[in-house]
């Protein structure tokens, strides 16, 4: 099973992973929490690479490949072998990242960010994709003077929300989309319950 967590600043995208990871290993699943850009030696570089403010601009499609080389290698040496030993893999952060933020977010072709993504993640799909819904000028608070996400608009990240809203309404089937304004445990109950629908 495959789950990712998706969403903007400040949305608890973690808090819920981690409260997820906790019920499934509790039911006595085997499960790898792991996040995206960062979770694998090069990942680390290529974060630091791509969120250090000293990096400054990019151009948009060098951003869009230094992503992608950081989830080829987090699904090739990460995600797929975990799933090759049957065990739950839940990600913070997924390709709907990439579509939203370079995509919706950028000037790019959503399809070409799209493109680039599905052959860096050897076509992998999630099962389950949770997108926590959060206004940015409400998520942004948390997030001062973190990182390069500093420089960047409010209407750049209004983009990115409607970007994961969009992908979310395309496919109903594969994604829960929750308010994440709401209280810590109902969120997690609800994402326990769809999840629970889906275990082996
Ligand atoms: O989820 P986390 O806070 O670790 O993400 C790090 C940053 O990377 C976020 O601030 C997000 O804006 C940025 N990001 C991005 N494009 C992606 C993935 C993450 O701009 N495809």
């Amino acid at each position: 099973l495959f789950v990712c967590f998706e969403g903007g600043e400040g949305a608890g995208k973690s808090t819920q992973s981690r409260l997820l990871e906790r019920w499934l290993v509790d039911a006595g699943h085997t499960v790898v929490l792991t996040f995206e850009p960062g979770d694998t030696a090069v990942g680390r570089s290529l974060r630091q690479i791509v969120l250090d403010p000293a990096t400054g601009d990019l151009s948009h499609r060098t951003e869009v490949l230094l992503y992608a080389a950081d989830k080829a290698e987090h699904v090739d040496t990460v995600v797929l072998p975990a799933l090759a030993r049957g065990e739950v893999v839940i990600t913070d952060r997924y390709v709907d990242s990439a579509l939203a933020y370079q995509g919706a977010g950028r000037d790019l072709a959503l399809a070409e960010v799209e493109h680039v993504n599905r052959w860096a993640t050897a076509d992998l799909r999630p099962h389950l994709t949770v997108v926590l819904d959060v206004e940015p000028s409400a998520g942004l608070g948390r997030f001062e003077g973190r990182d390069r996400i500093e420089g960047q608009s409010l209407e750049f990240h209004q983009r990115v929300r409607q970007g994961f809203l969009d992908l979310a309404a395309a496919d109903p089937d594969h994604y829960l989309v929750l308010d994440a304004r709401a209280a810590v445990d109902d969120i997690a109950a609800a994402i326990r319950e769809r999840v629970a629908g889906m275990l082996p």
